[in-house]
């Protein structure tokens, strides 16, 4: 790596800093530090100012960023210095990071500029895209390898743990705890793998995600086997249509707050309003959730580049459960399903 893949970004957050005057922001979040140099370090701070960026961090990782990011320069964490009447910070860091830079710069005023940072985020340079795209396109494989090896007498836990090898394997491992549901189980939206077992005519739910070079993917499937009940085909046939009507409706300038609520019209009109208690879906990046939130009233512009998941559900406590999760790209005149396993 000569130069540092995110200039841009960085470019533009640099801008953000003087548009709202700010003489210097302090970055300390991890995936916020990497999405603006690339470096994925547990101890870095990055301070930046309109015209200069400083990597700082101890002595076990210096000759990592020297190696990997020579175009950056970088200052031991110890001396963290920096000075400014506007300083901006991130409200996610702890209370006693934040006391800490609070007493040495007494007359400073600070700024929260996660939001800033977040937006950024959001748009998903080329190479992040291309990113996603492998890393949504290994979880097909995977998914279509493990959906095919699941057997009547397997356990749910059987079931993630055949998943979360391959992720291993294959991958740089799983992006969050597979789920796996089986039966009534899917009700619970994050239910954790137990022992119950596939009798082989019960639905099986599963949310799965694979790691690979430093991005997540994020789909869910369900195995719907031929005995599966009346009310599970139509809960699952309302699901799938109400996943498709806001893959057909997303186009870049509309809000996230919109595009949620084109799946959750569709599901109320087919009396599945309350079952759907959860968001229509959130960005994927180098974290498993990130900005944009498809939820009601968000008020985000969803732009090209951006990463969103398309995942409406139905939950009935004690009978059945149903989701079905895409992940897409908005593109200049709609959206690009990166997410290919049959559903
Ligand atoms: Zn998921
Ligand atoms: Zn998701």
């Amino acid at each position: 790596m000569n130069e540092n893949p995110f200039a841009g970004r960085l470019a533009a957050f640099q801008k953000m800093l003087k548009r709202r005057k700010l003489d210097v922001a302090v970055v300390r979040d991890q995936a916020n530090v990497r999405s603006l140099t690339g470096i994925d370090c547990d101890n870095a701070a990055l301070v930046v100012t309109p015209d200069a960026v400083v990597f700082h961090t101890d002595f076990r990782y210096i000759p990592m960023v020297h190696r990997t990011a020579p175009w950056l320069k970088v200052k031991e964490i110890k001396k963290l210095d920096f000075k400014g009447a506007r300083i901006g910070y991130e409200s996610n860091m702890t209370v006693a990071r934040f006391e800490a830079m609070q007493k040495t710069h007494k007359k400073a005023k600070f700024v929260d500029i996660i939001k800033d940072i977040h937006n950024l985020r959001a748009v998903k340079t080329p190479e992040e895209q291309e990113k996603l795209r492998r890393a949504a396109a290994l979880n097909d494989e995977i998914w279509a390898k493990a959906s095919s090896a699941v057997k009547p007498g397997m356990s749910e836990k059987d079931i993630a743990r055949l998943i979360k090898t391959e992720m291993i394997q294959r991958g740089d491992g799983e992006a969050f705890e597979t789920i796996v549901c089986i039966g009534a189980n899917a009700a619970e939206c994050h239910h954790v793998p137990d022992d119950t077992v596939w009798d082989g005519k019960t639905p099986i739910l599963v949310d799965m995600g694979v790691k690979l070079d430093g991005y997540c993917s994020d789909m869910t499937r369900n195995i719907v086997p031929g005995k599966a009940s009346k009310k599970y085909r139509e809960t699952y046939s309302h699901v799938l249509n109400a996943n498709l009507e806001a893959i057909k409706a997303l186009k870049p300038g509309m809000t996230a707050g919109a595009l949620d609520a084109v799946a959750r019209k569709y599901l109320t009109k087919h009396g599945l309003g309350k079952a759907f208690g959860h968001s229509l879906g959130h960005g994927v990046g180098i974290e498993i959730h990130e900005a944009p939130w498809a939820a009601k009233k968000q008020k985000m512009v969803l732009k090209p580049g951006m990463s969103v998941t398309i995942e409406p559900g139905a939950y009935l406590e004690g009978e059945l459960g149903v989701r079905i999760e895409d992940l897409v790209l908005v593109t200049e005149d709609g959206c690009e399903v990166i997410s290919h396993s049959a559903k």
